[in-house]
This record gives structure tokens, sequence and C-alpha cells, in this order.
């Protein structure tokens, strides 16, 4: 095969959803899959609702999910002579003519839907001949009889009745292309191999090809996504608690676990749900995309992104969720200390907002302590077992993990108390809750001087518990 090039081509007429980064990733699969090429192509000639924001934040998702491109990015308002050069060709083969009928409004189209008709333009200057003028727009002479058909990588055979097409706007009066023009002149001098896009694309394949046919091009391969539908089977929306690729980074999403969640939404390799980078790339293909569409489910993110979250390096973590820590009240933490805090969270948590909110005892003061904990652990039964805690602790040699157990064990066996009965007090002494991670842990990672002063201070709040009694 040839050099395989691949494109993602969004517009930035909103920011980058699921649905594009779906789309954007199994173009990124396959260009890296074949060690071709991927592009990225801004499809920016919807001039009202183009906007620059939306090309920064795209650019910004994709480089967050890792999907790095090889070419690009192209913006299709900086290519209008290459779309003029396509033009003369079309003109000059008589494949296109000059138009001067007023462009089809909203209204008429709506009204010819209304009457179960396809809104489609009658034909009037196909054959008139007219010269250009200002307002006249340039349309395809599209072929009136015939089948136009192709072999989709994913749906398989698709035909369309060239009967069901009309002559299409190529380029409006203004000069600026349309859309399906647009992309067949770029897909084609840029040498796109493979056009993989959402399945609502194919009504426009059809129109595509026989552009293609025009230019004497042979047309790519062409590979229909299904789209992605929310769990009742409508189409994912905002209302199934799917959101732009950014507001996930902000939720405390890990990119990776967005990547192979996106990745086996549509296609699988057997019953593996975990794939490294290099295993999606090597494992990927679109003869294993199913033709049905994927249903977006957040618990299996969340699953995911929990698994990525424990596997990942704790150093790397601590960087991980520094930016959501700020969100807590803590800014600029001690790394060294954070990366010994993470390891004993990533267990415990779903998303890096979690994590930072389960880490914030660890830097500051754990009061108010939860109502219900405090109520049933700091009592005034529970000062003397705190004192002894407290006093053991002091005499300890060595702060260890293994010291603390034997502390712990040293203390049921002489009191008679049961482990929770001396280990919860001590807990949300120092946690301000009745679950945190490991006891020991936490000691060992506060450190004998600030345990001991939590625990001092909840012996205080315990005592003010039996005076007020
Ligand atoms: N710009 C189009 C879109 O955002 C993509 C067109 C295509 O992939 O051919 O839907």
């Amino acid at each position: 095969m040839s050099e395989v090039r691949t494109r993602f081509s969004p517009s930035p007429t909103g920011s980058l959803h699921l649905g594009g980064a779906h789309t954007a990733l199994f173009n990124w699969l396959i260009a890296r899959h074949f060690h071709g090429t991927f592009i990225l192509r801004i499809e920016d000639t919807d001039r009202e609702r183009s906007q620059e924001r939306f090309v920064d934040e795209i650019l910004e998702a994709m480089h967050w999910l890792g999907l790095e491109w090889d070419e690009g990015p192209y913006r299709q308002m900086d290519r209008m002579p290459v779309y003029q050069d396509y033009i003369n060709r079309l003109l000059a083969n008589g494949s296109a003519y000059y138009c001067n009928c007023p462009p089809q409004d909203a209204k008429a189209r709506q009204a010819a839907m209304a009457r179960g008709e396809k809104p489609k333009y009658d034909g009037h200057c196909r054959d008139l001949n007219l010269p250009p003028g200002p307002d006249t727009a340039v349309r395809f002479k599209t072929p009136q009889t015939g089948v136009t058909h192709w072999d989709d990588e994913i749906k398989g055979p698709i035909a369309f009745d060239n009967q069901e097409l009309d002559d299409l706007v190529l380029l409006r009066a203004d000069g600026i292309p349309t859309y399906n023009f647009a992309v067949v002149v770029d897909d084609l001098s840029m040498g796109v191999t493979h056009v993989i896009r959402g399945e609502d694309h194919i009504p426009n394949t059809p129109r595509q090809i026989v552009i293609y046919e025009a230019l004497g091009a042979t047309p790519p391969r062409f590979a229909h996504m299904p789209l992605m539908l929310g769990k009742d089977r409508a189409k994912l929306s905002k209302r199934h608690g799917a959101l732009s690729i950014m507001a996930y980074r902000d939720q405390g999403f890990l990119p990776y676990a967005l990547v192979n969640y996106l990745a086996r939404l549509g296609w699988s390799h057997g019953d593996q749900e975990i794939f490294s980078r290099q295993e999606l790339i090597d494992y990927f293909a679109l003869d294993h995309v199913t033709k049905s569409p994927g249903v977006f489910d957040i618990e299996k993110l969340l699953w995911l992104n929990s698994h990525y979250l424990k596997e990942m390096p704790a150093p790397e973590l601590a960087r991980a969720v520094t930016p959501f820590l700020a969100g807590v009240g803590i800014t600029d933490p001690d790394q060294d200390y954070l990366a010994k805090v993470v390891p004993t969270l990533s267990a415990r948590s779903k998303t890096l907002v979690e994590m930072a909110e389960a880490a914030r005892f660890y830097f500051l003061d754990p009061r108010p302590y939860e109502a219900k904990a405090a109520q049933k652990f700091l009592s005034p039964a529970s000062v003397p077992h705190l004192q002894e805690v407290a006093a053991r602790l002091k005499a300890l040699p060595e702060v260890s993990e293994e010291a603390l157990n034997q502390l712990f064990a040293a203390l049921v066996q002489e009191t008679g108390l049961k482990m929770v009965n001396l280990a919860q007090p001590v807990r949300v002494a120092l946690t301000g809750k009745t679950a945190s991670p490991g006891l020991f842990e936490v000691i060992s990672i506060l450190g004998r001087e600030e345990t001991l002063r939590r625990i001092e201070t909840a012996i205080e709040y315990a005592e003010q518990g039996k005076s007020a009694q």
C-alpha cells in the first residue's frame, strides 16, 4: 500500500466534543498503524459561526489527548487560490457553470422539506452559459442519470441514485467554497487516502465522489463511523452527561483514560478493555469497527480513569493532581511530599478532583471534623485512648508503619479494647473523617510532630465535650 494519509477536519464552530475526538482518534490510529501521516485541517469557511477561540480550544484538546498531527493545521480560509484553481478546471472541462439565481433561502428549503421533497436546485442556469458576474456562484453539473456508489470500509457497499443529487454550489458569489467542494479539493490536493468521519456525512459522500470523477481523480477510501448515543439511544448530548474534551480535563480525567475509552467505543479486540497506546496502534483496524452505534457510559469512563490513576508513577500523579489542589486551597505543594501522599489516595479516587479533595487533610487542618465522626469518636470517653496513643507515639524510636503496627497491637492487647475503638478516634483526629487511607500510612506521612499536634487538638475538642455535658 502507498503511504496512508488521514485527516481530522473539524469546523471551529464549537468546542471539541466526544464525537469529534472519537473521529480524530480513529484517523490518528489508522495513520499511526500504517506509519502514515495524520493531517489536521480547520474547516473555517462558515464565516458566521467559526470562531478563533474554538480553533485554539480544538488544538489544545488535541494536544491534551496526545493526538499529535504531522501536517497542518491547514486552514481553509488560507487556501482560496487552490479552490479557484480547481474551479477553473471544472469550468474548463464543462463540469461547472455560473449561476445567478438568488441563493435558496432557508424558508424555501424548509417548505420543500415540508412537502416531503428534497430541497433541490431546479437547474435554471445549467444550460444558459452565463458569464461570471458580481452575483454569480459556480455550480456543479451533477450527472443526472446513473448511480454513485462506494464500498465503505465500515458500512459496506452504499449506492445513491444520481437523480437524488442536485447541482450543488461549489463556490458562492462571495468567492467562498462550499463544504462539499472544499473537502474534495483539500482531500485530493493533500493526498488523503482514507476519509474516516461520522456517518452523518454519508449523504455528502456521493456529492463528493461525483466531483472527484469530474476532476478525473480517484476518490479516497471512505469509512463512516457509527455515531455515539446516550444510554437512552438518543443522539449523545449534554443531557447524557457528555462534555467537551476540555471539560473532562477540568473534571479530573486523565487524557489517556479518555483515549482508551474512545478507542473501545465502536471497536474491539477480543475482550480486551485496557490498551497501552502502542497496543492500540498495533491492533487498530477498520474491519473491527462495528456498524452499530456506541453507547456512551460514564461509569466505564470513570472505571478506566481510576485504573490509570492507580497505574501512574507517583511523581507524575503528583504533578497531575497539583492544579486541582488549588481548588481545595492548596497552592504550590511540595512535590516530594505530594508524591508520598498520592499513592495512598489513588485506589480511592476516580478522578483528580476527588483525589485533590481527599488529599486536603495531608496539607491543612482537618477541622471542622465531620459532625457524625466527631460525635461518635471524639467523645470524652476517647480522651484516655488518645492520650495513651500520643504518649506511646512520643516514645517510639522511629515512626514506621511496622512500628505503628506493633504500637497499636500492644495497646489492643493491654487494654482489651477493639482495634477500631483505638484507631477511629486517632483517624478522626488526623483526617477529620472516619474513612481515610490506612492509618499507619497517614501517620507516617504526616510525621510524628504533626500527628501529635492533631491528637492534642482532638483531645481538647473531646474534653470540651466533657465539660459541656
Ligand atoms: N468539517 C466537517 C465537520 O466538522 C468534517 C468534514 C469531513 O470530515 O469531511 O463535520
